[in-house]
């Protein structure tokens, strides 16, 4: 592959962890790959760090190693702290099935170290993408300071948010900003439930809360973007979110806003309708990304390669994915604004959630298939959501029978419906138009 003029079956922009895994998916099928990235080092990033158990089977079946969790407990499921102050709610993962979080360097690391030390793939860090021409890739060799071309079977594009691939086949950005994440870490704190990823809500956005390592504990605090001031992040967070956190996390949470860095992303939606064209497909969050409140960025993401690798054309590719993903975009979609809106309807269909959680298995069941990306099926997804919408029902109509409560009882019907058109339009079933 030497030289300024290179050959290659795929080559790849980009070796995030989608990058990298596509990379080694396509690398399994027997083809030659160049994967290349703009960055020379993996630094510290506020970004994906908990896996669903998909995405760890996909690691582990390209013999990924990450580093080991054996001496902390992680990747159970959710505990969800809800906002009216009732007691905790556990969501398990299905009997037999594990997820697991760990700090994202070291899982860009342990993947950058399994595609250098693949036969078949060909890593460049330091190159710039800088044209794509037919099946020719021009970028820049930083190291070696000069200019060079492959030529490729297949143009991948994984390099994120921001994706310039995608710009290249003519798509703008088309992100919308949903809100900022401050993320810390917590040192030698004792979680309540551990091995479970914390949910808390009360608080200006729901504060996440997991183990990263036996000795910290990452937060990820989401702040509306309205909200953020640099000078004074520090007293906002402890004034917005100690009220709510655990309390057994505060003198660690407090100790760590006065001597620990806060790390910002913004957080952003754009929905999964683009996977790119034939000869330049896309994959990861340079497809789509949701608010970060599901986890489900980098299991989509390794999902999108394998199926990449594995497909017979790009139309394949496309059809698959589109059909696949989209309940768990949904699932971001909507259980962000149903944890964060405060208009009477979502406040009612927030309490139904709760008590449907707290009283039905099976329905816990259905949200953590659906989480963990085992449930895709658009009609279960509009089933759980009717089933919550309908056990909201009483609380409203309850506003009819207590005088002088007519005005909240309009309110509530208002965003009630709302909601309604929202699941209506949604869950239409998806076509190829789609893509
Ligand atoms: C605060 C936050 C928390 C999150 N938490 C989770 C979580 O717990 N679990 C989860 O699953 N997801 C989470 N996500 C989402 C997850 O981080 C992303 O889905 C995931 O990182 C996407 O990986 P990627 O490889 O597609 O993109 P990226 O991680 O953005 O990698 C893109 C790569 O492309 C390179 N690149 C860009 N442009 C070029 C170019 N022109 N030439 C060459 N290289 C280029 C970059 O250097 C980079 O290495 C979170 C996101 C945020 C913001």
């Amino acid at each position: 592959m030497e030289g300024l003029n290179l050959t290659s079956d795929v080559a790849i922009v980009g070796a995030g962890p989608v990058g990298c895994l596509t990379a080694l998916a396509f690398a399994r099928r027997g083809a030659r790959i160049l994967l290349l990235d703009a960055n020379s080092s993996v630094g510290e990033r506020l970004s994906g760090e908990w896996l669903h158990p998909a995405a760890l089977q996909i690691l582990e079946s390209h013999g990924v190693k990450l580093p080991s969790a054996e001496s902390y407990a992680t990747g159970e499921g959710y505990v969800v702290f809800p906002d009216d102050g009732t007691e905790p709610i556990t969501l398990k993962y299905p009997a037999g099935l594990k997820g697991r979080s760990c700090e994202h360097k070291s899982l860009v690391l342990a993947l950058r170290e399994a595609v250098e030390s693949h036969p078949s793939i060909h890593f460049i860090s330091s190159a710039q993408a800088t044209q794509i021409e037919g099946n020719k890739l021009h970028f820049v060799d930083a190291l070696q300071g000069s200019m060079k071309t492959v030529t490729a079977g297949q143009i991948v594009g994984a390099d994120g948010r921001a994706s310039w691939v995608r710009k290249q086949l003519g798509h703008p950005n088309g992100s919308t900003k949903v809100s900022l994440m401050a993320g810390i870490l917590l040192e030698d704190a004792e979680l309540p439930f551990e091995g479970f990823g914390h949910v808390v809500l009360g608080g200006p956005g729901p504060a996440l809360v997991f183990r990263i390592s036996p000795r910290f504990l990452r937060v990820c605090l989401d702040v509306p973007s309205r909200d953020y001031n640099s000078k004074a992040a520090s007293a906002y967070l402890w004034n917005s979110y100690s009220s709510v956190l655990p309390p057994s996390l505060l003198p660690a949470f407090q100790e760590a806003l006065q001597n620990r860095p806060i790390l910002w992303a913004p957080n952003q939606f754009r929905s999964r309708a683009f996977y790119g064209q034939e000869g330049t497909a896309l994959v990861g969050d340079a497809v789509g990304h949701f608010h970060p409140l599901t986890a489900v960025g980098l299991t989509l993401g390794f999902m999108d390669g394998e199926c990449l690798a594995r497909s017979q054309s790009f139309v394949e590719y496309r059809k698959e994915r589109s059909a696949l993903t989209h309940v768990p975009e949904l699932l971001a979609d909507s259980l962000y604004r149903v944890f964060t809106r405060q208009d009477k309807g979502t406040v009612a269909l927030r309490s139904s959630i709760y008590r449907t959680w707290r009283e039905n298995p099976s329905e816990c069941e259905r949200t953590m298939r659906i989480l963990a990306g085992l449930e895709t099926d658009v009609r279960q997804f509009r089933k759980a959501f009717l089933k919550m919408m309908r056990s909201a029902v009483p609380g409203i109509l309850h506003h009819t029978l207590v005088p002088n409560q007519w005005r909240s009882m309009i309110a509530s019907v208002k965003g009630f419906v709302e909601w309604f058109k929202w699941l209506r339009t949604s869950t239409e079933i998806p076509n190829d138009s789609r893509a």
